[in-house]
């Protein structure tokens, strides 16, 4: 395994489309690898492809057994149901240093591959909401900033969760 480096914004590939993937490789399982050790470097919660260079249809998230979930692959994931609404803080690794307030659903379904390619329905609700959101967004160019309601605060690191 290895650490990747982490884009951050205004590098043109977080705001790219990523491509689905079509089967599971060797080099693939690799890349998920490294971005569970990038994302538990930094202390984040999630982490998508594009954030370490890849434009492909992945993420990862772990916000804490404690939390409702430990370690999730995801392989070209769909929000297939919403229902709710909930304000809270929100980070970015890719947006160091800095937090804002995003209103996301309070529960969703996701359904997408697992590491081993077979189909998985998760249903996340609160804190795992907001992060699916979030990461899925990565995977359609998006970022949190442009949600953001007020202003973009500043924080010292490992003060918020970061996706
Ligand atoms: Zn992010």
């Amino acid at each position: 395994m290895a650490l990747r480096t982490v884009r951050e914004i205004g590098d043109p590939i977080l705001t790219k489309k990523c491509k689905e993937v079509k089967e599971m490789t060797p080099r693939l399982k690799s890349m998920i690898d490294d971005m569970f050790e990038t994302m538990y470097a930094y202390d984040g919660v999630g982490l998508a492809a594009p954030q370490v260079g890849v434009l492909k249809r992945v993420v990862v998230i772990d916000i804490g057994e404690e939390n409702g979930s430990g370690p999730l692959t995801l392989i070209n994931p769909v929000v297939t149901e919403q229902s709710g609404e909930q304000t809270g803080s929100e980070g970015c690794l890719s947006v160091p240093g800095k937090a804002g307030d995003v209103t996301r659903p309070m529960e969703v379904t996701v359904e997408a591959l697992n590491e081993n390619m077979e189909p998985i329905t998760i249903h996340g609700k609160e804190l795992l909401a907001r992060a699916l959101c979030h990461e899925i967004d990565h995977l359609d160019g998006k970022l949190y900033v442009d949600l953001v309601e007020g202003e973009l605060k500043d924080v010292e690191p490992g003060e918020e969760e970061e996706q």
